[in-house]
């Protein structure tokens, strides 16, 4: 069986994160004990998810390689994900994120430069156009332009190829973008932002009355609600001891997307997503976490 082919069009990001005792004061200069640098970004995270639990991955996106791009890209290729459909920019920084971590409380500070990610455009997305058109499914999130995201979901409706739209972080989206969106996947803060509804489950059909086929609210620890326009289904999520649940959500999706993408029912994905959540979410890190499909039961 060839592998299922999932397109994932989003954000690269560097995140770049310190640790000290305390966040300083402005003006303070701290001396910290430890420093990560790791490749991140939504469509990154949600790529790698994908790709370990099998699926055949590609990636859209445009990547600025002034710094740390070409290390970003070259990590997408060690995990298999094909990077031909991302433009790449010399003159451009990518996406990055200065993160600040206090030790003691866990309290953070962080700058987000989104770089390049800001940048791509329906042209770069035309230009894979190919790769769009040969996928089962087509998955974006929100750190890259609407317009781009709605060139690729275009392409991916006239194809036939199912088209998952991840609503974070939180922003207002059209109702056409939605219309041409087979899912929407918020989290519940997303959802209740979108909406302005506080309940998930209100929320959920408010959000599918303006267009998605479905809508798949997260819940964290609490699982996660389908709402289609033939009703409610509801999936717990496994129980487990969770360490950082950062990424939590671009692990879902990911699977979400392999299972779609192979023929799964609509449930089933979300319990593929879920099994690999629950698994990421008990170790630290957040690529570094995600599972490999025989790591699932
Ligand atoms: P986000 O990271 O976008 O806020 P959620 O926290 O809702 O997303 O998590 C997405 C999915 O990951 C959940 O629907 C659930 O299946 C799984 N998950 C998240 N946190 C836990 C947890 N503590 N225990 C088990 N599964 C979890």
């Amino acid at each position: 069986m060839s592998k299922a082919k999932v397109v994932v069009v989003g954000s690269l990001n560097m995140d770049m994160v310190s640790h000290s005792l305390r966040l300083p004061a402005p003006g303070e200069t701290l001396v910290g004990h430890d420093f990560v640098m790791a490749p991140g970004g939504k469509g990154g995270n949600q790529a790698v998810a994908a790709a370990r639990l099998g699926a055949s991955v590609a990636f859209v996106s445009r990547v600025g390689t002034r710094q740390h791009g070409e290390a970003l890209l070259q990590a997408l290729r060690d995990e298999g994900i094909d990077t031909s459909g991302s433009t790449v920019d010399p003159q451009a920084l990518p996406g990055i994120a200065v993160i600040m971590v206090a030790s003691e409380g866990g309290e953070n500070s962080i700058v987000y430069v989104p770089g390049s990610n800001a940048d791509l455009s329906p042209a770069d997305v035309q230009a894979s156009r190919a790769l769009l058109q040969a996928a089962k499914v087509v998955v974006a999130q929100l750190e890259v332009p609407m317009p781009a995201i709605a060139e690729a979901f275009a392409i991916a409706r006239a194809a036939g190829v199912t088209t998952v739209l991840n609503a974070a972080p939180a922003l207002q989206v059209s109702d056409e973008l939605l219309a041409v969106s087979d899912w929407l996947v918020v989290n519940e803060t997303e959802a209740g932002q979108m909406s302005g509804e506080a309940e998930p489950l209100a929320a959920a059909h408010a959000l599918l009355k303006r267009g998605p086929r479905q809508v798949l609210v997260t819940l964290g620890a609490q699982g996660a609600l389908l709402v289609t326009g033939e009703g409610v289904q509801t999936a717990s999520a496994a129980t487990v001891k969770a360490v950082d649940t950062v990424g939590a959500g671009d692990t879902f999706v990911g699977g979400l997307a392999t299972g779609l993408a192979e023929g799964m029912t609509a449930i089933e994905a979300v319990r593929l997503g879920q099994a690999a959540a629950a698994i990421a979410v008990s170790r630290s890190g957040v690529q570094s976490a995600m599972p490999r499909r025989a790591e699932l039961s």
